[in-house]
């Protein structure tokens, strides 16, 4: 089973991976640990995406789509993807439609986790002090959710249209959440 994970920046996507993860014995796809790794290893990819991590910028589209199109190729993964934090732009959709369509997959599950911009920066926040996060302070945040409203907007409009959506409250106590997914799988 393939999973979407969509939602602002701060709206608990990553915890709600995690437990899809131990759930159903799949895996975490997501692009914003991916893109940290690189930076980690300080590979060519690392060097070029540091400044715009740090300040909150989306990575470009060809950078992203390269890195994932091995993961998704992965036999040992197929069909247990749980997607965090991608796609996040129309030309990421298509490139994942596209990817799942050559590797013989489909989307089953898309999540839309809506939570408002004050919930989020109170979120983002307390997070900073938690995970130390360099690109978490506030002004980066509010670029954030302001890109987010503005390239993955569209995303949010392309796939709201799909059977397999589902919106849920990110508002709502992490446990909530998860009861709400889970009753969305029948799991
Ligand atoms: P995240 O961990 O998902 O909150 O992502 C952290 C940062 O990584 C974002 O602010 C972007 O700079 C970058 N990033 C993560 N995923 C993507 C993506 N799918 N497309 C472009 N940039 C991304």
């Amino acid at each position: 089973m393939n999973i979407i994970l969509f939602g602002p920046p701060g709206a608990g996507k990553g915890t709600q991976a995690k437990h899809l993860v131990n759930k159903l014995n799949n895996f975490q796809v997501s692009t914003g640990d991916i893109l940290r790794k690189e930076i980690q290893k300080n590979s060519e990819i690392g060097k070029t995406i540091t400044k715009d991590m740090n300040d909150g910028k989306f990575i470009n589209d060809e950078i992203v789509n390269k890195l994932i199109k091995d993961v998704i190729f992965d036999p040992s993964r197929k069909n247990r993807f749980i997607f965090d934090g991608y796609p996040r732009s129309i030309s990421q959709a298509k490139n994942l439609d596209l990817l799942l369509n050559h590797s013989n997959q489909k989307i089953d599950h898309i999540f839309f986790l809506n939570v408002d911009k004050e919930t989020i920066i109170k979120r983002i926040e307390k997070r900073k002090i938690i995970e130390k996060r360099s690109d978490d302070n506030l002004n980066t945040i509010i670029k954030r959710y302001d890109k987010y409203m503005e390239i993955t907007k569209p995303v949010l409009d392309f796939y709201s249209k799909n059977p397999q959506f589902n919106e849920i409250d990110g508002g709502l106590k992490i446990d909530e959440i998860t009861a709400k997914i889970d009753a969305f799988l029948n799991v």
